[in-house]
């Protein structure tokens, strides 16, 4: 079937960030099929935290990112780990990454995130007017808690740096107040900071009920379908050879996620992107279960409490493409946990799960044309983010395609930079 523009449009990768191109797309009139190697869904954005978080605008690439990415090398508990391998592509990664860890490179990669989460928010906002309430969707605020007094004064510095640089604000709660503000929490806590415009979904429950909602607006998904080819003459994509046979469409979008490198000589460009894996465990509610979403950042993990689940995840592994799950990873989540909240676990594990996160060095998703294509765009690259930032750039790949002016400037996420 061909929309209202006459043009068919492909999507490589199911993840959250090609279903969001495929909505926006649908919604500019085109005939929008998604093809995924796999399952619809079941890569990165699977099992994560599902934030939704505006005021996550500072990125991985801070000052102290090195020291812990040196101490790490020894240290296989690390939240934040670099395995030593044999890889010229992760070392290049790992010297851009380091170079970039300065405090006015930080801050400026804020700048550039703070209008695309600003867009993501307002256009989710928008989208769940439409979808079932089944996402799980809570405008809950996203809460930092602290168990030393120490910690609780040191976020005061990145507190007074949102504010008054990006305008983002917390309120902070006192150890007093934490029992009537979350239950859950332990009594022996120094206090928290809540981000009240943030907020949160259950991912894998998001991407369930868009994929339907588009399916009934007459979206194609092609499941179990790897992309093993592209076709170009002429500076287009002409075809996408699958195990269906030739795909052929007038424009073409990857969204693959942290496996993009394998299409960068195919598009004759580089896409520098390392699997940042990170790991989850979804257990049942805990009978005295969190109401908030929570980082605890002295034990570098978050928690989503759901309708009938809650999660708990983190770390930052660079351990190229790994797909082992280690126990003591897990059990690291839980333990970690049980210095936060009364009752740190629920009874059953529903899942435990690893997720490859996309992951550039310089914290920035790729969004822009493929330099030397005329009709292929690129959208991958979303790092810690790709839920969040999801709704806003589904509409900034539309306005692409459709040749439309984009609400906001994207030079910065564009593939030439590399
Ligand atoms: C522990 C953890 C917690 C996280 N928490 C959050 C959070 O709270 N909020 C947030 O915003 N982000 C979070 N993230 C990050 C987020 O999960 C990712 O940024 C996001 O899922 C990336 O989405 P994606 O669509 O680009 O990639 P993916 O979901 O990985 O999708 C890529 C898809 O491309 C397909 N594909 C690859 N190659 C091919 C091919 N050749 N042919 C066809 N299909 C192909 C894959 O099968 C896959 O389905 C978290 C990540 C982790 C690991």
């Amino acid at each position: 079937m061909t929309g209202p523009t006459g043009d068919r449009t492909v999507i490589v990768g199911g993840g959250i960030i090609g279903i969001a191109c495929a909505h926006y797309l649908a919604e500019a009139g085109h005939a929008v099929t998604v093809v995924d190697r796999a399952t619809i869904g079941s890569g990165s954005s699977h099992g994560n935290l599902g934030f939704i978080c505006p005021s996550r605008v500072l990125p991985m690439n801070e000052p102290s990112a090195i020291r812990e990415g040196l101490a790490s090398l020894f240290n296989r508990r690390a939240a934040f780990r670099v395995k030593p391998q044999l890889r010229l592509d992760l070392y290049r990664w790992m010297a851009e990454f380091a170079r970039r860890c300065t405090h006015g490179r930080m801050i400026e990669a804020g700048r550039d995130l703070q209008p695309l989460l600003a867009l993501s928010m307002q256009e989710y906002l928008e989208l769940f007017e439409v979808l079932p309430s089944d996402t799980e969707w809570k405008h809950s605020g996203l809460a930092f808690a602290f168990r030393s007094p120490a910690a609780l004064d040191g976020f005061v510095e990145t507190d007074t740096l949102l504010t008054d640089t990006y305008g983002i604000t917390a309120s902070r709660i006192e150890a007093a107040d934490l029992p009537a503000f979350d239950p859950a929490l332990r009594d022996d806590l120094a206090g928290a900071f809540i981000y009240r415009g943030d907020g949160f979904v259950r991912p894998e429950s998001l991407i369930q009920t868009w994929q339907s909602h588009l399916t009934d607006q007459g979206v194609e998904f092609w499941e179990d379908c790897p992309v093993a080819d592209v076709h170009t003459e002429n500076g287009r994509v002409v075809g996408l050879d699958t195990v269906r046979g030739e795909l052929k469409a007038d424009h073409y979008v990857f969204a693959t996620g942290a496996w993009s490198p394998e299409f960068g000589s195919q598009l004759g460009c580089r896409i520098p992107i390392e699997p940042g894996k990170g790991y989850s465990v979804t257990m049942n509610r805990p009978s005295v279960c969190p109401t908030h979403p929570m980082l605890f950042p002295e034990h570098h993990i978050a928690m989503s409490p759901y309708a009938d689940g809650y999660r708990i995840g983190s770390m930052m592994e660079f351990v190229g493409y790994d797909t082992s799950i280690p126990e003591h990873r897990i059990t690291q989540l839980t333990e970690s946990a049980a210095h936060y909240l009364k009752e740190p676990t629920g009874s059953e594990t529903f899942e435990t799960w690893y997720g490859w996160r996309p992951m550039t060095w310089d914290s920035l998703p790729i969004i822009g044309r493929s330099p030397g294509l005329d009709n292929a765009v690129l959208a991958t690259g979303h790092n810690m983010l790709g839920i969040a930032l999801a709704a806003g750039t589904g509409r900034l790949i539309s306005e692409l395609v459709s040749e439309r002016p984009s609400g906001i400037d994207i030079s910065a996420f564009s593939a030439n930079r590399f």
